[in-house]
């Protein structure tokens, strides 16, 4: 990451040139108000890292500022912790930041932390997200930046909460984004995810592609530097002429697709040429066709023909020099803002938080699609997690901590899981919110609040009949006997 052994100051100041660049008339000062809100807000908090907790949503933001996003969505993603992390009420946000600001950060509050509480919960918590993209979509980029810095800072967690977040950004989060035409999103959000989710496929694709990438860095920049001139000579001046490797995610499902074989991927390293009009990407193609013979069934027309999320490009492989297989790219500056940032393309001139554009209404119907499919993809990866964990269950504590307990353990054995003193002080048992007895075997994602009595003088031996956990086994034990102990003494005189 190009941040690290910056001091907070200079990534402040790297922020702000990236949002002065793309918008010249941002209010700097009112995001300097909200770095410094948030930083007091979240003072003494640490990230994993041992970071201090601001080089988050400051993260955040500098993604959203690269993006070339209006001030708003800035604003607000630097403050987009402080409600839920520092305790600071909406209203407070509104009063500094405007209604506007205040909404986004009350969205993505609204979305939470998405903890994992067993698929009943989380379906629930992905039916809120759906609603709070469709009150206002700018929300989603928040929450999708900041789930790309979790991501990148997944290091310090212990591996099964990294496979669970990586697994869901790469089930859940990705086609979303996907869907929605942010390719540039869905493929970071892959890159980081499968490196948790299939490591070791991840490290060999990431190794075929070093290799053959660091052969190929100095043909590419030839090939772009003849390109430039073989249009100059027809008069054409493109905007760029670029080149960029796929993502390893996408390369990865691509090989399984090619029979493992990465010779059969053309596309690991692509020749982009961006131009002012769409004649224009048509004439680059002739030219390219006049020089290098393309290759059958390879001629992509996406700009007469978009694909179903509205991609839209000229693509063609052609038989380039030196026996090298290249796929040329060629679009519209507008094609390329779309292909990378989707929906999020058109909001970035908008001062005023407009919120869903409506020639972008088309995308509310495209949400709801979305929606739906997720809900099924959600059951399915819940198959894939009690395969995964076997014999073990996760349980859910009201506030979203997980509990790991062995298969048919119960409430009591829970209530010892959290805290003996709850365990001893245990008179009743919540699950999904339904009162149950205590000898019930939890299941895998129950939610279980434990109802406690002070004035309980301690555990029952009638538990120990149904009692699965040696934690809550040995804490009944040792209490009943401090308690018979007790008792003797009490009726025995010395
Ligand atoms: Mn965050």
């Amino acid at each position: 990451m190009a941040t690290i052994g910056l001091t907070l100051e200079e990534r402040l100041e790297k922020m702000l040139t990236a949002l002065k660049k793309n918008n010249p008339q941002a209010d700097l000062d009112l995001v300097r108000l909200a770095f410094d809100y948030a930083e007091k807000a979240h003072k003494g908090q640490m990230r994993k890292s041992g970071e201090p907790y601001i080089v988050h949503p400051l993260a955040v933001a500098q993604r959203l500022a690269d993006m070339n996003m209006e001030t708003n969505i800035i604003v607000a993603a630097l403050l987009h912790d402080v409600p839920e992390d520092a305790g600071v009420p909406i209203s407070e946000i509104e009063k500094h930041f405007g209604s506007d600001v205040a909404s986004m950060v009350a969205g993505i509050t609204k979305l939470g932390k998405l903890k994992y509480r067993g698929v009943e919960r989380y379906i629930e918590n992905l039916r809120k997200m759906f609603v709070a993209m469709a009150e206002d979509a700018r929300v989603i980029l928040i929450k999708f930046s900041d789930r790309i810095h979790n991501l990148q800072t997944l290091g310090p967690l212990q591996p099964k909460k990294q496979y669970r977040i990586a697994l869901e950004s790469l089930e859940i989060f990705a086609p979303i984004a996907n869907r929605l035409g942010m390719h540039e999103i869905k493929g970071l959000l892959e890159d980081y995810a499968f490196k948790y989710v299939y490591p070791k496929e991840y490290k060999r694709v990431k190794k075929m592609v070093q290799e053959r990438v660091k052969i190929k860095e100095e043909y590419f920049s030839r090939l772009a530097e003849k390109t430039r001139h073989t249009l100059a000579e027809a008069k054409i001046e493109p905007l760029e002429i670029d080149w960029r490797r796929k993502h390893y995610y996408s390369l990865y499902r691509k090989m399984l697709r090619k029979d493992n074989d990465m010779d059969k991927v053309y596309d690991i390293v692509a020749m982009r040429i961006m131009v002012r009009e769409i004649p224009d990407c048509y004439a680059v193609l002739g030219i390219i066709h006049n020089v290098w013979k393309p290759l059958k069934g390879r001629i992509k027309d996406y700009i007469a023909q978009p694909k179903p999320n509205g991609y839209q490009s000229l693509h063609t492989t052609v038989f380039c020099d030196e026996g090298q297989i290249v796929e040329f790219q060629i679009r519209t500056k507008t094609m390329h803002e779309e292909a990378e940032y989707g929906i999020a393309a058109h909001w970035h001139y908008d001062e005023h938080g407009s919120k869903i554009p409506n020639k972008q209404l088309r995308w509310i119907q495209e949400l709801a699609k979305v929606q739906q499919e997720m809900m099924k993809k959600v059951r399915d990866i819940e198959y894939l997690k009690i395969d995964y964990f076997k014999n073990r269950i996760f349980i859910f504590t009201p506030k979203g901590d997980v509990i790991d307990l062995p298969e048919d353990a119960t409430p009591v054995d829970f209530a010892y899981a959290i805290h003996t003193t709850i365990g001893n002080t245990c008179i009743g048992a919540k699950v999904n919110d339904h009162l149950v007895s205590l000898d019930t075997p939890l299941k895998n994602g129950d939610m279980v609040e434990i109802m406690t009595d002070k004035n309980r003088k301690g555990p029952s031996t009638d538990w120990l009949k149904f009692i699965k956990t040696t934690h809550a086994r040995s804490q009944v034990r040792s209490h009943t006997r401090n308690t018979i102990k007790d008792w003797l003494k009490s009726v025995i005189p010395h």
